[in-house]
Order: structure tokens, then C-alpha cells, then sequence
């Protein structure tokens, strides 16, 4: 099947639409014909059909992506060029929004508005990245001895990008867009619970002129499949993965087989820390936000709420009623705020062993719970509360991923910054307070690669992002997307005989 302009999905036999690979610029099905289907979470019904592929996709996936960087247009065609090509890229995407921002919801359920929200973001990540590498400048580095050094930042070559599925079209092109940007090509594989997005992406990167086998789009799951035969491909430079420490593990120990560098972001517990003098309507809004967008299935969740003793109990009856407030229905309707629906029976399943007693810690669920029964309920967990837990039990200390935040009081700064950092993972935490000296004493003390300080979720794409600890391994964002997406080369010159 070759790729047309229209990223309308050919029909199949069952009848619902096809998506592809897109392999060196050609939409094609498996070699076997093999196929998953993508359920909508909230009907809980196929609404895709989806090329499963394996080794053989995965190799000619490389191959493509191989013969491209090696000899293609792309790595030799300059920033202003492909800096053009990629804003086309985002033009397409900007007038294909809607079916973009679809294709998410119906593969994992999220809110349609939210969806929305991430398309608008992924076009900021080509925009920003085609924009950043060519107005970046190198290091000089002027020497007494009467040499004269500099840096170049040179393309790295095949780049592997795997991506989660919570975000799956912008977690996908923060991967992409930077290692285009600088020149490198891409074999993406996004997760088998959400591939749509990605092969509607790499039809429109066709469209916008991207050269043959520059982003390649290959579908399967993880462990002995496309996943597996990626990350332990001798032919790959570099490997960037989003998704759960575990898989992190597994990946970097393949990419270290290879002696190909990796970038993990990886799994979170953010804190999420409010002091007696913070603005409470603010603070409500955002523990709101860090916990019930998407549903809780963000590694950036506030999943651990910590509120100081003072204004606990008004805290906690007003974020009650919020998080009560919240419109809940099906995801594509745009009044939709919440989608009780999780992505996966799966994920539903591991979201709901936390309700058990023994994970619960002898916590009380003070708003929310496992739903049952309508459509869109059948794996269905409201926004949830939990208060007055075991500090060791099973919900303070895991990554849920779902609606569920445990609240727990505090007296002092010490005491929360220790009850903060108390966890393997570090990707990022909040804090709310009015106290200047406060917010950058307590910033400095907190083990995490992102604090916001009286917000959530905003982003500068210039600024690093990445976690401490479990939560991941390197950064990206600006120049630290260069530094992983480039092989930094430095050229020493003598300048006086
Ligand atoms: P996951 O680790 O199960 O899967 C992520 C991707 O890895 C998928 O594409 C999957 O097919 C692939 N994969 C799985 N096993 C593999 C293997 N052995 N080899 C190669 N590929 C393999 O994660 P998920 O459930 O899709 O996503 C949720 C997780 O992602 C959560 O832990 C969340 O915190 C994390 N996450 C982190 C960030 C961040 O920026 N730090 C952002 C979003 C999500």
C-alpha cells in the first residue's frame, strides 16, 4: 500500500480502518499480514486495525532508516532546509488536529480536549526543535598556545525512539522532532496500546516532503517483538525511551550490549507539597490538575500530597469538592473534563490491586473508587482520595498511574522535604507557598529534575526535563536534546606557525 496524501485509514475486512508501518516512506502491512487491534477503552471495542509487525519490520525498519542517514538527503541538507520541511510538517499536522487529537482518544481513552492540548504541543516540539537547531550556535574555545578549538555538533545517525502510551503522539514527537531536527533519522515504535497517531504522523511526514526512510513508523509490542529487536539492533546510534522503570532497565541493558547511548525518561511519584501560606484556590487547582488530567496516567502525577497541618482540613474539603466537581463523561465530548475510563483492561486491572486493603495501608478513600457496569465504566476509577495512610504502604510508595492521590499531613519544612525525597523515583515535585525563600530553599532540597513552584505541567522546551534516580537517566529539552541527539566533535586548529 503506498502512502496517499489523505490520512484517512484504508478500510479492512473487518471493517474498521487500517493503519500501517510506514517503512522508508510506504505504508505497508506485515510481511505475514500479521494485525492487532487498537480498542477504544471507553466502548471497549476495536476501532483500528494495525499492522503487528516483528523482527523482519524492525530490520527493514533500520535498514531504511540506515540508508537514509548514510546516503540520503536529509543529514546533508542544512538546517535551513530541513527546518522548512518540518514547519510544513507542523502546518499539515496543525490542519490534521482533529484527527490527530481522535486517533489518541479513541486508542487510550483520554479527553478530547486534552487531546487537543497535546497536538497543540507536539507541533510546538517540531516547531521549537527545527527552530533551535538552526539558530544554536557551537563552543569556541580560543587557546594561548596558538591553536584555536571549537565544537561541531554532528548528526549521531539512526536514532530508536519508543514511546508509552499516555501521551503517545507527544511523547512521541519530543523524541522525533529533535532528532530530525538535527539531522538524524528515526525509527519509531509507539506503544501497542496507542499506535495510531504514529502512522497518521508518518503519513503526513510524507506529505510534507520528509525524504524516504527519514521517520520510519514500525507497530508491535515491546519484549520479543518490534521493542526488543530495536533496542538490540547493532546498526541503531542512539535509543530514546519513555515508559516504565522496569523497561528501562531491560532496554538500557540492551543498548549497553551495543555501547549505544540511551536516554530514559522513566516512571515518577511526584510530591506535591502545600504550605499553610499558600494561595489555596491556586493550590486546589493544581492538586486537581497534577492528579485527574489524563486520568492520573502521567509521569508527572502528583500522585503524594502533602499539606501542612494548618490548613489541612479546609485544604482537603475544598479539594474534595473539586475534585467531585469534575465533569466526567466520554472522552469525545469536549464538555468531558474526566475520563473515567482507563487506557487498558490491563492498566485497569493494576490500577485497581492499589484498592486492596493490604495497598491501602488502613487509609480511607475520602472521595472517588472503582466504577462497574455502564458503558465507558468497565475500567472505570473516579477521581479518588485517599487519607490517613501507612507512610510504607503499597499506594505512597508505587507508581499507580491512574486518578488516585494520597493525602497525608505535615508540620515542618524538614519533615516534608524527608517524606518528599523518601522514594526511589525523582522525576519531579510541587510547591505551593507564598514565602519567596520558602519556594527556593525547599526547590533546592527536593530530589527531582523538575520543580514547579505554585504551578503544574508548564514547560519551557529550552529547559531540562528528566528524572533523578528510578525516574530516568540523562535529559532532553534544548541544548540537552543536542547533546544526546549529536555527536559533539571537536576540531583543534594551529593558527600560528
Ligand atoms: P512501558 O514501559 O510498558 O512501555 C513503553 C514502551 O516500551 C512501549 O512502546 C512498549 O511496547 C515498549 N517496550 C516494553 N518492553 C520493551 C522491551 N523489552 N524492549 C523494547 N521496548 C519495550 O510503559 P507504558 O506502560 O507504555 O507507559 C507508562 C510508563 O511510562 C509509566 O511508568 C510512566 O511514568 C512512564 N512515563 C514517563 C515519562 C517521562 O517523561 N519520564 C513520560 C510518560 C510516561
Amino acid at each position: 500500500m503506498s502512502t496517499s496524501s489523505s490520512t484517512t485509514g484504508s478500510g479492512t475486512t473487518d471493517g474498521l480502518p487500517f493503519y500501517g508501518h510506514v517503512i522508508a516512506g510506504q505504508e505497508v502491512p506485515s510481511i505475514d499480514g500479521a494485525t492487532m487491534a487498537s480498542v477504544d477503552p471507553f466502548t471497549r471495542r476495536p476501532w483500528a486495525t494495525v499492522a503487528l509487525g516483528g523482527q523482519k519490520e524492525a530490520d527493514l525498519a533500520v535498514a531504511a532508516a540506515r540508508e537514509a542517514f548514510d546516503s540520503g538527503p536529509w543529514p546533508r541538507m542544512g538546517f535551513e532546509k530541513r527546518q522548512a520541511v518540518l514547519h510544513r510538517l507542523a502546518d499539515l499536522m496543525e490542519e490534521h488536529a482533529d484527527e490527530l487529537a481522535l486517533a489518541d482518544t479513541h486508542d487510550m481513552g483520554k479527553p478530547v480536549t486534552q487531546a487537543h492540548h497535546d497536538v497543540a504541543r507536539s507541533v510546538w516540539n517540531f516547531r521549537f526543535f527545527a527552530d533551535h537547531a538552526r539558530l544554536a550556535t557551537g563552543d569556541v574555545y580560543p587557546m594561548d598556545s596558538g591553536h584555536h578549538a571549537y565544537t561541531r555538533y554532528d548528526a549521531a545517525g539512526v536514532v530508536v525512539a519508543i514511546s508509552p502510551w499516555n501521551f503517545p503522539l507527544m511523547m512521541s514527537t519530543w523524541k522525533v522532532a529533535p532528532a530530525l531536527a538535527w539531522g538524524n533519522t528515526v525509527v519509531l515504535k509507539p506503544a501497542e496500546d496507542t499506535p495510531v497517531s504514529a502512522t497518521v504522523l508518518a503519513r503526513l511526514a510524507v506529505e510534507a516532503g520528509l525524504p524516504p526512510g527519514v521517520l520510519n513508523v514500525v507497530h508491535g509490542y515491546g519484549p520479543d517483538s518490534v521493542g526488543s529487536a530495536l533496542t538490540s539492533h547493532p546498526d541503531v546510534d542512539r535509543i530514546t525511551f519513555t515508559g516504565e522503570s522496569g523497561t528501562g532497565r531491560v532496554i538500557s541493558a540492551a543498548a549497553a550490549r551495543n555501547l549505544v547511548p540511551v536516554s530514559l525518561e522513566l516512571g515518577g511519584k511526584g510530591a506535591n507539597i502545600v504550605f499553610d501560606d499558600a494561595d489555596v484556590d491556586n493550590a486546589v487547582h493544581w492538586a486537581v490538575e497534577a492528579i485527574f488530567r489524563n486520568a492520573g496516567q502521567v509521569c508527572l502525577a502528583g500522585s503524594r500530597l502533602y499539606v501542612q497541618r494548618g490548613i489541612y482540613d479546609e485544604f482537603m474539603t475544598r479539594y474534595k469538592a473539586a475534585a467531585e466537581a469534575l465533569v466526567v463523561g466520554d472522552p469525545k465530548d469536549p464538555a468531558t473534563q474526566f475520563s473515567a475510563a482507563l487506557a487498558s483492561q490491563e492498566h485497569f486491572t493494576k490500577v485497581k490491586s492499589f484498592f486492596s486493603p493490604e495497598s491501602l495501608g488502613g487509609g480511607t478513600v475520602v472521595t472517588g473508587g472503582l466504577l462497574g457496569g455502564e458503558d465507558g465504566e468497565g475500567w472505570g476509577v473516579s477521581p479518588t482520595i485517599i487519607a490517613d495512610t501507612a507512610p510504607d504502604a503499597r499506594v505512597v510508595k508505587e507508581e499507580i498511574f491512574g486518578p488516585v492521590v494520597v493525602a497525608t499531613v505535615f508540620d515542618t519544612e524538614d519533615e516534608v522535604v524527608g517524606l518528599a525525597n523518601d522514594t526511589p523515583y525523582g522525576l519531579n515535585a510541587m510547591v505551593f507557598t507564598e514565602n519567596l525563600s520558602r519556594a527556593h530553599r525547599v526547590s533546592g532540597r527536593l530530589k527531582a529534575g523538575t520543580v514547579w513552584v505554585n504551578c503544574f505541567f508548564i514547560r519551557d522546551l529550552r529547559a531540562p526535563f528528566g528524572g533523578v534516580g528510578d525516574s530516568g537517566v540523562g535529559r532532553e529539552g534544548g541544548t540537552f536534546s543536542r547533546e544526546f541527539f549529536t555527536e559533539p566533535k571537536a576540531v583543534v586548529m594551529q593558527i600560528t606557525r
